[in-house]
């Protein structure tokens, strides 16, 4: 039996349901939970691609300004003359220039020889900056360099930023009425501003977000490990050719979602003609991980929704399993009954579905077939007993005809062979047996005299005189015409011959009478008794029948025993 057939048929229809729950819920919440993490993961991406944009317009905005300024400024008319002569007034425009836009560490005018005239707060005054690349390019140009660590000024200046000073410097050339360069209008601007605008938007977001600015060669500038290449140069190729979008990657053991958008770029920022501008890149990260938290908690949910719905529909399976089982366990049972429980006799009538009313309304036809069946079979065999017992009897009453004589009633050859055979058995296992062979003397006279008829009558009571002078266990058979023999079980030889004298005694005796006419009858007999050496029970009636020819001859009416009697008597 295989383990599905040991199962039953609800715990099958259980089990099949539960696992179909299962795989609905499988595929559903694999689903949902695909298309939950796709849409967290671009909603993610989308938020930190603005966060980077914003953080990229922030800068731009500031440098725009910033290097317009500085731009306006070194070309005011009124200050043309007084640039070189008016070292008071050009520090009065510098430290209006520092109140309007506090993120200037420093601004100060360069003469031609290198010297600082004027600085605000009159800082690095009489200072060299010749071989500076902010003074030597605002010779020609007006230039935006990138961000540096301050040397000089840090020292100078009082800050709130716990990092060290970094710079980011500007400049442009100065030209006098006639257009002739006579300095450098350099400025700079404190990169604490970008850190404070990195911190503004950190603030805003969501947690876990970071910032980053990196330089032209992938370099923090802004953000955790400062000075650190994180993004390789594939990536770092791929954003600038983007220039802004998305992207998911690994770093270290988290995987992180980025949003990234250039800044300081040439022709955005309008950073000098024809100038590739500063190239940063904005970056705004956060883990993969803490941006699919909160899909984590519906997954949870779903599941949690998945595995209730898995256990109700095979609750409901197993309970309707059950009811659709209970009519074929009826049967069972009834059925078990029949053939144990005399009153069991035949199936319920089931209802509930067409399959279970159309069996039960066949296995009931089918019971009351066999019935049917069985009542006919025994009807058949009592029948065939009956026959088989009236054939039985039919032979029975044959055999004895064909062993009975039809004149006396008596025994005749053929019916006498099974007693004789038996007397035979019992006288080779020592009992004494005799066998008288008797014969009516003178019969044909009987005949001549009395006619066939009153010959027949005369048989007959003969017959019946010896039949009645022996015992029940003894044999009296008609052998044909008027002779008979005597089977005597038990009786020796001298028993035997008393017997003989004592039925020719009767005979004699008797008055047979015919038609009104008495009938004189003797009879003589020959005596002889079975011994252990005859072959058969013949040899002895042989014997008895010498014995008879005897008697005849000695005068009938008489017994004459045979030749080994007379030796036993002799010897006795
Ligand atoms: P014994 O035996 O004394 O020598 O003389 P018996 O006259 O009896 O001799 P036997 O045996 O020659 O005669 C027998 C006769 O019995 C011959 C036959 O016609 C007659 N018989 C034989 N069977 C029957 C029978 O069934 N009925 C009648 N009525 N007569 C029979
Ligand atoms: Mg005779
Ligand atoms: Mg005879």
């Amino acid at each position: 039996m295989s383990f599905r057939n040991r199962l039953r048929f609800e715990h099958q229809l259980a089990a099949l349901v539960g696992l179909l729950c299962l795989a609905l819920v499988g595929v559903t919440v694999g689903g949902a939970v695909w298309l939950e993490r796709r849409s967290a993961v671009r909603l993610a991406e989308a938020r930190l691609a603005r966060l980077a944009s914003g953080m990229a317009e922030t800068l731009d905005v500031t440098l725009r300004e910033r290097f317009r300024e500085i731009q306006v400024v070194a070309g005011l008319a009124p200050l043309r003359e007084r640039w070189t002569s008016d070292a008071t007034m050009v520090r009065g425009v510098l430290s209006a220039m520092r109140t309007t836009a506090p993120d200037y560490a420093w601004l100060g005018f360069v003469a031609l020889d290198g010297r600082v005239r004027a600085g605000t707060e009159g800082m690095l005054e009489g200072l060299a900056v010749t071989g500076k690349a902010w003074f030597e390019a605002g010779l020609s140009r007006p230039n935006v360099g990138d961000v540096h660590e301050a040397v000089l000024l840090s020292r100078l200046l009082v800050r709130s930023e716990p990092e060290p000073l970094r710079l980011v410097d500007l400049a442009a050339p100065v030209r006098d009425a006639s257009g002739q360069v006579v300095g450098v209008l350099g400025g700079h601007l404190s990169w604490d501003w970008a850190i404070r605008a990195r911190r503004r938007l950190l603030d805003e977001g969501l947690p876990g977000t970071d910032l980053w600015v990196l330089d032209r060669r992938g370099r923090v500038i802004l953000g955790p490990l400062l000075g650190t290449t994180p993004f390789g140069p594939a990536r770092l190729g791929a954003m600038v050719e983007e220039g802004s979008g998305r992207f998911a990657a690994a770093l270290g053991s988290d995987t992180l979602l980025a949003g990234f958008a250039s800044a300081a770029k040439g022709e955005r920022s309008e950073i000098a003609g024809g100038d590739p501008g500063l190239g940063w890149i904005v970056v705004a990260t956060r883990p993969e991980a803490q941006a699919l938290a909160p899909v984590q908690r519906s997954i949870q949910a779903l599941l949690a929704l998945g595995a209730t719905a898995a256990v109700i529909g095979i609750a409901l399976a197993w309970c309707l399993g059950r009811r659709a089982a209970a009519p074929l366990r009826r049967m069972t049972a009834a059925a078990d009954r029949i053939g144990r429980e005399a009153e069991a006799t035949t199936l319920p009538r089931l209802d509930g579905a067409r399959e279970f009313v159309a069996l039960s309304a066949s296995l009931r036809s089918l019971l009351r077939r066999i019935g049917t069946a069985e009542r006919e079979l025994s009807d058949a065999t009592i029948r065939q007993t009956r026959v088989a017992a009236f054939y039985r009897r039919q032979i029975e009453d044959l055999r004895q005809v064909a062993g009975t004589d039809l004149l006396t009633g008596l025994l005749n050859r053929r019916g006498f062979a099974r007693p004789a055979e038996e007397a035979f058995a019992q006288a080779r296992s020592g009992c004494g047996v005799a066998v008288l062979v008797a014969d009516i003397d003178h019969f044909k006279r009987v005949n001549d005299q009395h006619g066939h008829d009153a010959g027949d009558a005369v048989i007959r009571h003969v017959g019946a005189l010896l039949a009645e002078a022996v015992r029940g266990s003894d044999t009296v058979a008609r052998f044909g015409g008027e002779e008979f023999v005597v089977l005597l079980v038990g009786p020796g030889g001298t028993e035997a011959l008393l017997t003989a004298e004592r039925l020719c005694a009767a005979v004699r005796a008797a008055e047979i009478a015919h038609g009104g006419r008495a009938i004189p009858v003797t009879i003589s007999i020959g005596v002889a008794t079975v011994s252990a050496r005859d072959a058969d029970i013949q040899a002895a009636i042989a014997r008895a029948d010498a014995a008879l020819y005897e008697a005849k001859a000695r005068g009938r009416d008489r017994v004459s025993a045979a030749a080994e009697i007379e030796e036993v008597e002799r010897a006795a």
